[in-house]
């Protein structure tokens, strides 16, 4: 390992360096690393770029030196196709970042499930006597089982549900029905009394959810979209809505913040959660990137590195 300090580039937006500036120098110290850390390094002295979106690099060919971009963030939609990015790419994989996502997902799967909205609103004093199914008697089909929706089956899976997931590639989890392609996607929509989303967003997954494929969710479906936006066809959402679909959750939209005048804010069966369904946390997340940098130092291979050709 390198004994002179090596040189890491916060790239985020300014007001970012408060939250990570300590959790990060901490992590470096418990990884027995000298780091370096600022905001002002050259670029062609930068061996680690530590990178978010809307910060200060749009251009990384000046950083002939860096070993690695370590993206503070699981979504690389935004950087990933960036033509002068040459350096290796590793996203986000955080537990902070896990357990929030499953606890949204479980939390928002749940009010669905019980169909808790009809008595914490009841202006009419409505006495409505219809205990809900157990999670046995509810499909709950995740599409996207990677750290986060895995992770998310895992919870609902221990809570009883009936779980199908559907992912690029084949795999076996205890419990989940696992599907994959083409055909894995129609009997996963089939099945999905409650669906949930959690592809990263990509040319193969964009616009995935349009209206043939609304169509095929069973009466009555719920949709929860934790993953992107552009996941879902918006108008095709929207005619669903007063067709198959009872309810749809979303936290993340094409455009953000949703624009007020977007019909989602109006709909009564639409519910907008402002992208707050999970976040990287600093404390437990500077402990990745300090992995990373321990492992490019030691040349080991780098962790969660980003397939460029298949955009995630
Ligand atoms: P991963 O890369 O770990 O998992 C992605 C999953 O999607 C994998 O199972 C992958 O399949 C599957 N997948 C990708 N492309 C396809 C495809 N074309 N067809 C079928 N399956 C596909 O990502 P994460 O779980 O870490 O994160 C998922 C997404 O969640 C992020 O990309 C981001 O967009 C979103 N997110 C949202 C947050 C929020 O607050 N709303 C916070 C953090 C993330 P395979 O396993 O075969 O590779």
């Amino acid at each position: 390992m390198s004994t002179s300090p090596v040189k890491a580039l916060f790239a985020a937006k300014p007001e970012r360096w408060t939250a990570w500036e300590a959790p990060l120098r901490r992590a470096f110290d418990e990884a027995g690393l000298t780091v370096d850390l600022s905001r002002d390094h050259a670029p062609d002295q930068t061996d680690y770029i530590v990178y978010a979106p809307n910060g200060p690099v749009a251009d990384f060919t000046p950083f002939t030196r860096a070993k690695a971009v370590l993206s503070l963030w699981a979504g690389v939609e935004g950087i990933v196709g960036n033509p002068t990015l040459t350096q290796p790419l590793a996203r986000m994989v955080d537990e902070g970042l896990r357990q929030g996502m499953v606890e949204w997902v479980t939390g928002h799967v749940l009010r669905h499930h019980l169909g808790m909205d009809a008595h914490i609103v009841n202006p009419d004093r409505t006495w409505i006597n219809e205990p809900p199914p157990l999670a046995q008697s509810r499909t709950v089909t995740i599409l996207g089982l990677g750290e986060l929706g895995a992770a998310c089956a895992e919870a609902l899976v221990a809570l009883r549900f009936n779980v199908f997931g559907w992912s690029r590639s084949p795999k076996a989890h205890p419990g989940i029905t696992c599907l994959s392609g083409a055909g894995g996607l129609d009997q996963a929509l089939a099945q999905a009394e409650i669906l949930v989303l959690l592809l990263p967003l990509t040319p193969a997954t964009d616009t995935l959810l349009d209206a043939a494929r609304l169509a095929r969710l069973p009466n009555g479906a719920t949709i929860l979209n934790p993953g992107r936006g552009a996941l879902i066809d918006d108008d095709a959402l929207l005619a669903a809505l007063d067709r198959n679909i009872a309810h749809a959750t979303l936290d993340v939209f094409r455009t953000e913040p949703l624009p007020q005048d977007h019909p989602f804010w109006a709909h009564p069966r639409v519910t907008v959660t402002p992208h707050i369904a999970s976040e990287t946390r600093p404390a437990t997340a500077s402990r990745v990137i300090a992995e990373n940098i321990r492992r490019g130092e030691a040349g080991e291979p780098f962790l969660h590195l980003v397939d460029r050709s298949a955009g995630y």
